[in-house]
């Protein structure tokens, strides 16, 4: 085995070739990005031109989504700009990799299934080859692997999922299938406060279908949406079935949870707003995650509790989860993963162990 110093000066041993010749595949990279959404690809494409030869793990229906992330599973994306006629979402994520891909970025279609980060070089494994000696390595990684909105898998919401069903009101609201239409909410807490009202502008009533006799939302966004005149909140209520014509959902099936009395309500939009799963298995039990599972990052920046770890996307991101914020954290994740990998380069020198961790001070306040 060949030793080679890594970016920081550590001894790294290249895997031998495999036998027969055939080139062992296990790489040594100064930057890895594990997810290929807004957030992965826009990295690549900075780290790319700053030629550090990135390489994107992409996934393979990794967390239930194709390359290319969840806008994946859309058809409009109206709110990005750049593209003043929409773009459907799988075409735009196309772009995204296609440029990408200009810039040498070696975009691998594998999930990540297993990662070190105590020491550096980070260590990795790809699915499948998940044995210990099976690891790559890399100085860097970025975080980009998502999230993804919780459903309730009801009888007839594949069918009418994105045709009457969505998870985000600011994506989706606007579109004319909802426009002066009567829509359901599903939810009790601030998300579901904020996405019903935001759809009292355009729905002819936002009705709230409530689990419990009360909300979870804050006072004041409780208040707002109780009082507002195009709101009904439908308390001690759950939804039982999406019934449609085939193409586009045009009731719910709803039962009275305290009296179990059923009835149909007709809504022709529903809006699921009981929280996203941020995918943070992969790293869970190594970088600071906040009670619901998403990356904490020093406010400001990309940077996660571990030197040398980034985090963009929905992955570190509970407000805003949109395309272009996503993409506007890749950036940063990326600038910063440069402007690590060039002082360590120009320092040429061993990092002190105690220096591998972010200071806890650092992330207070957003913990
Ligand atoms: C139906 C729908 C419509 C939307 N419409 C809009 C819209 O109109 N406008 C807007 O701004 N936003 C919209 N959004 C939100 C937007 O899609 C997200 O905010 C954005 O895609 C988040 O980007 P991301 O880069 O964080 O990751 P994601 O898009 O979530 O992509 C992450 C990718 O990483 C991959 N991955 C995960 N784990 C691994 C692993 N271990 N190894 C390798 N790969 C992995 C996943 O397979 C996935 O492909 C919509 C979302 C949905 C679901």
């Amino acid at each position: 085995m060949a030793p080679i110093p890594s970016a920081h000066g550590a001894p790294f041993e290249v895997n031998e070739p495999k036998s027969g010749g055939e080139k062992s595949k296990k790489m040594h990279s100064q930057v890895v990005i594990i997810g290929s959404g807004p957030a992965g690809h826009t990295a690549a494409i900075y780290l790319a031109r700053a030629e550090l030869k990135p390489v994107l793990f992409e996934g393979l229906m990794a967390n239930g989504f194709a390359p290319g992330g969840q806008l994946t599973t859309t058809t409009d994306v109206d709110n990005f700009p750049g593209f003043p006629d929409g773009v459907n979402g799988g075409e735009m994520m196309d772009k995204f990799r296609a440029q990408s891909e200009r810039f040498g970025t070696t975009i691998i279609t594998e999930t990540i299934a297993k990662v070190d980060l105590s020491q550096r070089p980070f260590k990795y494994w790809r699915e499948g080859e998940e044995e210990d000696t099976d690891f790559e390595t890399a100085d860097t990684i970025i975080i980009a692997t998502g999230a993804s909105a919780k459903r309730l898998n009801l009888p007839g919401e594949e069918t009418y999922w994105q045709s009457g069903i969505s998870a985000c009101a600011v994506c989706d609201g606007a579109v004319p299938i909802f426009r002066n239409k009567p829509l359901a909410v599903i939810g009790g807490g601030d998300s579901a406060a904020e996405e019903a009202t935001y759809l009292t502008k355009y729905g002819s009533h936002v009705y709230v279908l409530v689990r419990k006799g009360e909300l979870r939302a804050s006072k004041i966004m409780a208040k707002r949406l109780t009082s507002h005149p195009k709101v009904t909140v439908l308390w001690n209520t759950v939804a039982t079935e999406c019934q449609g014509d085939g193409d586009l959902l045009q009731s719910l099936a709803i039962k009275n949870v305290k009296t179990g009395e059923t009835s149909t309500l007709d809504v022709n939009g529903l809006f699921y707003a009981i929280g996203h799963e941020p995918a943070t298995a992969l790293v869970r039990e190594q970088v600071h995650t906040d009670a619901d599972g998403y990356i904490v990052t020093v406010p400001g920046t990309a940077q996660t509790s571990i030197k040398g770890v980034f985090a963009a996307g929905d992955v570190q991101d509970k407000k805003y989860r949109q395309a272009i914020t996503s993409a506007g954290s890749g950036c940063m994740a990326a600038l910063e993963a440069e402007r690590l990998i060039s002082e360590e380069e120009a320092e040429d020198s061993e990092i002190p162990a105690e220096e591998k961790h972010v200071p806890s001070e650092a992330l207070t306040g957003y913990l």
